[in-house]
């Protein structure tokens, strides 16, 4: 009894922190296994043209099948993974894994389809990314416009003059580079002076807003002006409802994206989607 109570007491002691650093550290473990059993899979979700209604792209996102615990959304492991070379381990996979899915798309049935994939802080501080994307590129024969990288505020304030430097690399190259959750960080506007952009992708929060915010409306106005004359493409994230995309095809939104046009999916639902017929286990 009284060595029960000794480890209870044992255990109150613990600090936080340590606890916290053995469960990442279990987490870490599944996630080096997911890698090496490959339980990580993609799915698609379609971007669209607001004017002609034609799906110009998907964007990747990443979701893990766990053995126990079902499928997870990002949300779930991206934190886990925050930082460490595991990070860039499964961003190079989702590189390589959208971009031989896209290029597989173009030679079969649409050419011109674009793929959206989101990096993360990691992958501009291990190895030598633009060389990887180039790479990549070459070994799926996917043209570098058919690219395009989604970035965030925190990739760029992490990392400073990298960014610029790798960000300026892959434009140079062809590539586009997407401004992701537009509009909720706090240095947006110097962004968009000074990184070579190509798309601004308006955050989901001001299209819920739209309908019954005067301000939100306002502000996804103001972004598209201010898109058009940096010269920049514009899609809006989370459209749900015809009313929001209505709305956005009135303010000359390029494109859009969301539930109401089709949530994630995999990639054999995507195909279905874009009516071709292939079968995609057969490529692999
Ligand atoms: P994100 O890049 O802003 O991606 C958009 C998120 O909004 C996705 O969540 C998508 O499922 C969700 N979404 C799309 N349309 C709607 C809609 O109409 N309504 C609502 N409520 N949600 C919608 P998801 O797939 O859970 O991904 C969350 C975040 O995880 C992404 O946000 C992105 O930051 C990150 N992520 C996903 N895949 C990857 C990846 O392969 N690499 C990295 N580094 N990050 C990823
Ligand atoms: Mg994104
Ligand atoms: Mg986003
Ligand atoms: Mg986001």
């Amino acid at each position: 009894k009284a060595k029960s109570i000794g480890r209870g007491r044992l255990f109150l002691f613990v600090p936080a922190l340590r606890m916290d650093a053995m469960a990442r550290r279990r987490y870490g473990l599944e996630l080096h296994r997911a890698v090496d059993e490959g339980e990580f899979l993609i799915f698609y979700q379609p971007q669209i043209n607001l004017m002609s209604g034609a799906i110009t792209g998907a964007e990747a996102l990443i979701r893990w099948r766990h053995p126990e615990r079902g499928l997870l959304a990002p949300a779930a492991f991206l934190p886990a993974l925050e930082g460490g070379t595991l990070a860039a381990t499964v961003g190079s996979w989702v590189l390589n894994e959208a971009c031989g899915q896209a290029s597989y798309w173009r030679r079969n049935g649409a050419p011109n389809f674009r793929i959206g994939i989101n990096l993360c802080s990691a992958q501009f501080r291990v190895g030598d990314l633009a060389t990887e994307v180039i790479e990549i590129l070459d070994r799926h024969g996917l043209p570098p416009e058919a690219l395009e990288l989604e970035v965030t505020e925190n990739i760029v304030l992490d990392n400073d003059d990298i960014v610029l430097e790798i960000l300026d690399r892959l434009h140079k190259h062809g590539v586009g580079i997407a401004f992701d959750d537009f509009g909720t960080g706090y240095a947006s506007l110097s962004l968009l002076k000074t990184y070579p952009l190509t798309r601004i992708k308006i955050d989901q929060s001001f299209v819920r807003g739209i309908l019954n915010s005067k301000r939100d409306a306002s502000v996804i106005r103001a972004i598209l002006d201010m898109a058009r004359s940096f010269d920049l493409e514009t899609i809006a994230e989370g459209i749900e409802t015809e009313a929001e995309k209505n709305y956005l095809q009135r303010e000359r939104c390029d494109e859009g994206q969301g539930y109401l046009f089709g949530k994630p999916m995999t990639a054999r639902q995507f195909e279905m989607l874009l009516g071709i017929n292939v079968n995609t286990k057969v490529r692999a």
